[in-house]
């Protein structure tokens, strides 16, 4: 049985787990953004050079503002003054000009980031071993990435932005600290400057308050994320219960909607009280910070005024010296806030770096021995199980225990047992989606280890129980593929036994599957089985494995399919798991699992003939209903 992920207890010492130090998060986020630039996504230079540009512009002013006043205090004459507002508008009009050159549509850009980013954990996904994607700690990992995205926006997607406003910070204290060195420099001959020391006094105040209320805003935000993530679970599994077909059917009928209504209230609440005392915390340090802030100005222009009535500074001087450091204190803050960003952003860069395998083994999430041994396409074909046993990873008891049993080419063969008897893994096990723990497979008396597994795989069709069809176009689905020959399709439709149906369907194979798309069909399980079977039959692999295909379809389609497949599979080799052993009785070899074991193997009248055996008692139990 899966087993479902848990997410850590949000307790401190996980929290501090999640830690690392500021070198190394800055690490993090740099290889994040090598990995944004290998997704082609070349827009963060111009990005961060925009942001300079547009924190530039307001100091520009402000310098040539202070120089015109100094120049008119000063009575200079007219071509000087001209010059001096000429320089002011060119530079100005340079620095505009820039800024729009340089200026992207972040939006959109980051929008295309976001599912980028996404799309390389699927790929990822899709090119693991199977057996990795049922570790918990896979699940585990691919859960933390996305709520953080989705509630806290962590993650490399923040990348650009953590940079943007660095870039900003950067500019506007070096900008600032440009423009108002001399006030923060002892004059000779001046008395202790107290405005100026006070000045600085609440400009590291307010300093040490930003970094202290941001260190406490993340850890609320790190203590609440798993807390959170709990709810959103259940707020999601509400979601899709009222609208999935099944849950709209129960709800109607078992008069679920109070229960639904209270449950989403407790959820709400919940989610609410989390997020209420940050919010609280921001209103509150927003204020604060506000009131610094005016202090520093207040003490901007008494610093600066006692000099200027002192004759020390000028009138322009005044306006400038003043702008600049009340820009100071907010570059400040800013560099501080980002340089606390990069630290917060980059655990869960490092996270989604681990999770895609950046900069480790290329062979992230495969650890199956792969082959080199070709397979040959066509031939005959001998699998056997050689005292196999298998346990699920992570699992205590054995699926599978000590098998042995041959597969051959051209033979048709039956796998019937009680449920959990182990049938579903053997067929998981033949095509390779797990290996023994114990025992080998061979593959025409070579370990199928030692075949290239992709290749390997080529060799089975198989329709599990919990197959899946695409919301693409019948033929789509029919051929695995976008290309695909229409008359093959066709006519494994026709096999299938539904095509019949396709053919009434408006745009026949190019029918899409399921109402994602606006002129989609809805299909019922009998359909969508017998398209899965269409699918296998497509491929035409020399083994095909139907692992229960036609619980949802009656028992006269059931027969129908039976017999038909017996025509279509008679060059191959042809597995079918079944509960209904009348399906099953014309196989030339039936397969009796019981506990994991093999504990009969023969054809229909041997099992029957052994009256105290698992299949006389299976056939029984069955036949007794038809008496
Ligand atoms: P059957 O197909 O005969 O119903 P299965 O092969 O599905 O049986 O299951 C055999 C045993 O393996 C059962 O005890 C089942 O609970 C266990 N099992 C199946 N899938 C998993 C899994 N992914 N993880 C752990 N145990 C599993």
């Amino acid at each position: 049985m899966k087993r479902a992920v848990q997410p850590p207890k949000s307790g401190k010492k996980e929290i501090e787990k999640r830690k690392i130090p500021f070198f190394k998060s800055l690490k993090s986020v740099l290889r994040s953004v090598k990995v944004i630039f290998r997704m082609d996504w070349r827009n963060i230079p111009a990005f961060v050079i925009n942001q300079f540009l547009v924190t530039l512009q307001p100091f520009v002013a402000l310098f040539f503002s202070a120089r015109i006043l100094d120049i008119l205090s000063a009575g200079a004459d007219r071509q000087t003054v001209v010059s001096w507002i000429l320089a002011a508008v060119f530079c100005n009009y340079g620095v505009y000009l820039l800024e729009r050159l340089t200026a992207c549509n972040t939006s959109v850009e980051g929008i295309t980031l976001y599912w980028q980013l996404y799309q390389e954990m699927s790929r990822v996904m899709m090119r693991a071993d199977y057996e990795e994607l049922e570790k918990p700690e896979i699940g585990l990992a691919k859960e933390r990435i996305e709520r953080s995205t989705r509630m806290f926006w962590y993650g490399p997607w923040e990348v650009p932005g953590v940079l943007m406003s660095l870039a900003k910070g950067l500019t506007i204290t070096g900008a600032a600290l440009g423009l108002a060195w001399p006030v923060f420099l002892p004059v000779k001959g001046e008395s202790i400057p107290w405005g100026t020391i006070l000045m600085v006094f609440f400009i590291v105040i307010s300093v040490c308050y930003s970094i202290s209320t941001e260190n406490r805003l993340y850890r609320m935000k790190e203590e609440s994320l798993d807390k959170m993530a709990v709810q959103l679970r259940r707020s999601n599994f509400l979601y899709g219960y009222a609208r999935e077909d099944q849950g709209a059917k129960d709800i109607r009928l078992y008069r679920q909607q109070e229960m639904i209504r209270k449950q989403s209230k407790t959820i709400f609440n919940k989610m609410e009280e989390l997020s209420r005392a940050r919010a609280d915390l921001r209103s509150r340090s927003n204020g604060i910070r506000g009131a610094m802030s005016q202090a520093v100005v207040c003490l901007a222009y008494l610093a600066v005024g006692i000099r200027a009535l002192a004759g020390i500074f000028s009138v322009g001087s005044v306006v400038q010296y003043v702008g600049a450091v009340t820009q100071l204190s907010e570059g400040i803050r800013m560099l501080v806030y980002s340089l606390q960003h990069i630290r917060m952003q980059g655990p869960h860069c490092q996270e989604y770096l681990d999770f895609i395998g950046e900069g480790n083994d290329p062979k992230q999430y495969r650890h199956h021995q792969d082959g080199t041994q070709p397979v040959k396409p066509t031939g005959d074909w001998e699998i056997s199980f050689e005292g196999v046993s298998f346990r699920y990873p992570g699992s205590e008891e054995w699926a599978l225990r000590d098998l042995n049993i041959r597969l051959q080419k051209g033979c048709h063969y039956a796998l019937v047992g009680m449920n959990g008897s182990g049938k579903t893994t053997f067929v998981k096990l033949l095509c390779r989606l797990y290996d023994p723990t114990e025992g080998r497979i061979l593959l025409n008396g070579r370990d199928i280890r030692e075949y290239n597994s992709e290749e390997y795989r080529r060799l089975f069709a198989v329709v599990f129980q919990d197959f899946q069809l695409f919301a693409l176009p019948l033929g789509e689905n029919v051929a695995a593929s976008m290309q695909y020959d229409e008359e093959r399709a066709q006519e494994c439709l026709e096999k299938a036994g539904i095509g019949a149906w396709a053919a009434k369907l408006p745009k026949r194979l190019r029918q899409p599957l399921y109402t994602v798309e606006d002129d989609g069909v809805n299909i019922s399980g009998g359909e969508a089985q017998k398209i899965a079977i269409a699918r296998a039959l497509y491929k035409d692999a020399p083994f095909v494995v139907l692992d229960e295909p036609t619980a949802a379809l009656d028992p006269i389609a059931e027969a129908d399919i039976y017999s038909r497949f017996r025509e279509m599979t008679d060059q191959k080799g042809a597995l079918y798991i079944s509960h209904r052993l009348s399906s099953c009785r014309f196989c030339d070899t039936i397969a009796v699992f019981h506990d994991g074991r093999l504990v009969q193997e023969g054809n229909h009248e041997e099992l029957l003939s052994q009256e105290k055996g698992q299949y006389a008692q299976l056939w029984q139990a069955q036949a007794q209903w038809y008496q």
